[in-house]
């Protein structure tokens, strides 16, 4: 069986992972819509009509990027978007 990406991922880097790339394909339709003279932000669309709520969504894509950038040494993943720490320099010698 071919494991993809995410199959490597814990349960919260997966839902990280997922919420970061929804933010980020959102981006890049807010830009073209923009060029097209539409709306083609996804969550605006979507979400719009509660502007709290609108909010709440981009408030949980940004922690999840934190969890992203911040929740490292994940013991359950392999973290594949992560360097692991390098070894101890002496370890080579
Ligand atoms: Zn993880």
């Amino acid at each position: 069986m071919m494991h993809t990406f995410a199959d490597r991922l814990c349960g919260m880097h997966l839902v990280a992972y997922i919420l970061v790339l929804v933010g980020a394909l959102n981006w890049g339709l807010v830009a073209l819509g923009g060029y097209m003279g539409a709306n083609l932000n996804v969550v605006n669309l979507i979400f719009g009509g509660v502007p709290a709520l609108e909010r709440i969504i981009y408030l949980i894509v940004w922690i999840a990027a934190l969890v992203m950038l911040f929740q490292r040494g994940c013991e359950y993943c392999n973290e594949p978007l992560y360097t692991k720490p390098n070894p101890k320099p002496n370890s080579q010698q």
